[in-house]
């Protein structure tokens, strides 16, 4: 049996989008499970299109994710290389053998004439397609043409009747009309460059490429590509297209809402394991209830017969979910080292214990782009309305914080070393003797000191947090606003 083997082919485009990266994951778990190989091939004939760093972002993006290429530009492999531009010129010769074949010609029709004619087309009505033109040339007028230098392309000779016929591991037995789905198509254009609709055909055969796994927007050009291989003699790979990844029924994810990216959910502080883990469930089912999968667990449970018919809806609702579940899961040093950045948007230079705010927070985090907004009390004492000292279950209200509160003042002012068991030891020692239920005195403290009824730790570790001198200067404003 031949030994499988998938390639991830992205153009350098710009950044990776996720419907993207599970592309290549796919492609990746499919190769891994059955013992093949995984190629990366950067696809950069669309030099118009082409952004420079892009391509770092597909290896840094993939290698983040942990989806290694056996074979791939920067490591080379067999049957390099593996950027298209660095194969420029071992496409011509392909595109001649099929001229000699009649299954493709030489065309030398000029931008103009051609923007004629396809105006032509329009204004009755029609959608312009190539109309063989030049393939009533001679071969002597092509020759003369080609001696004299005139710029042109080759075109595919496509069949304007009849259908092809193929089989998707994903959507069964698919038949498409050649009139409908073929035309003309550019195969090598003026500049010498292979087209994309040449250039994975040529590739993917010398890559040897057993299994193509793209989007579904190429079900309707496979016929295309099959007609190429056929007129080659070689053989057809199996075609696996993956759906889109939407984000609701009607949506694409879009650049616009922020969604698209990879970089756009590493930024707002997803884990790549929890964003990989999901991914690989948007378009594909293990056929169990299994919801978390390290990648090891990925490449053993995936079966393309659980590749999903209908497009796979990213739930970011779903996702934060997860990634909370991940975050519960992490090492604490790991998790210390990625809350710092987010603890320092707004605590930087305030000298807070980083280490006792991460024990407090990790169970508290779900993406670490909303831990700013769980701290920022901490930083600035938020307005309050006195309101919120009232609490049925501690016993409290405003009442209560304003007996309470100007008692605990010279308490705290008298805490020998401000850690929190000092601070516990010293506030707990008062409280039988002031007549009240733990509740009545430490609700109103962290109120008092927080401004808020919802906080990562209690009255004592909030009051470690925010350091003596600023515990005191809240305590005596609450005590103040109370009057
Ligand atoms: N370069 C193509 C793209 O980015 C690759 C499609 C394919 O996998 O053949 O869409």
């Amino acid at each position: 049996m031949t030994q499988v083997r998938t390639r991830f082919a992205p153009s350098p485009t710009g950044f990776m989008h996720l419907g993207g990266v599970r592309t290549a994951l796919y492609a990746y778990l499919f190769a891994k499970k059955n013992g093949g190989k995984f190629i990366l091939r950067i696809e950069d004939t669309d030099q118009e299109r082409f952004v420079p760093g892009a391509t770092e972002v597909i290896y840094d993006t993939l290698r983040d994710c942990g989806i290694l290429w056996d074979e791939g530009p920067d490591i080379g492999g067999d049957f390099g290389p593996y950027i298209q531009s660095e194969r420029k010129s071992l496409y011509l010769p392909y595109a001649q053998q099929l001229v000699e074949k009649g299954a493709a010609y030489y065309c030398f029709c000029t931008k103009e004439e051609l923007d004629e004619r396809r105006a032509a087309a329009e204004a009755r009505g029609e959608v312009f397609k190539y109309d063989k033109h030049c393939l009533s040339l001679s071969k002597e007028e092509v020759q003369a043409k080609l001696d004299a230098g005139v710029p042109y392309v080759i075109r595919m000779n496509a069949p304007t009747e009849g259908s092809t016929s193929y089989h998707d591991l994903v959507f069964g037995d698919m038949t498409f009309p050649n009139a409908d789905t073929m035309d003309d198509m550019v195969l090598i254009k003026q500049d010498g460059m292979p087209t994309y609709n040449f250039a994975n055909v040529i590739d993917d055969h010398l890559m040897g490429i057993t299994h193509v796994m793209r989007g579904t927007e190429y079900l309707s050009s496979t016929p295309r590509y099959n007609f190429l291989y056929n007129a080659f003699g070689w053989e057809i790979p199996q075609y696996i297209h993956l759906t889109t990844v939407m984000r609701d029924a009607q949506h694409k994810l879009s650049k616009r809402d922020g969604d698209a990216y990879y970089s756009d959910f590493i930024n707002k502080g997803f884990l790549k394991e929890a964003l990989v883990n999901y991914l690989a469930l948007v378009g594909w089912n293990p056929g169990t209830d299994q919801e978390f999968f390290t990648m090891d667990e990925l490449i053993q449970a995936f079966d393309v017969r659980h590749l999903n018919k209908s497009p796979g809806i990213f739930d970011v609702t779903k996702l934060e979910w997860m990634n909370g579940q991940y975050v519960q899961k992490m090492d604490f040093e790991d998790y210390l080292k990625m809350a710092a950045p987010w603890f320092d948007k707004v605590l930087a230079g305030k000298g807070t214990d980083y280490r006792r705010l991460a024990e407090l927070m990790q169970s508290r985090t779900d993406i670490f782009s909303r831990i700013p907004e769980k701290i920022a009390f901490l930083a600035e004492m938020p307005d309050y309305d006195p309101a919120i000292f009232f609490n049925k279950k501690q016993k409290s209200d405003e009442t209560v914080a304003r007996e309470v509160l100007p008692q605990l003042l010279p308490v705290l002012e008298s805490v020998p070393e401000w850690t929190e068991a000092a601070i516990h030891d010293a506030v707990m020692a008062k409280i039988p003797a002031w007549g009240k239920k733990n509740g009545q005195v430490l609700w109103p403290m962290r109120i008092a000191i927080s401004g808020q009824e919802s906080t990562p730790g209690g009255a004592f570790e909030i009051a470690y947090l925010l350091g003596r001198e600023e515990t005191l200067r809240r305590l005596r404003a609450s005590i103040a606003k109370l009057g």
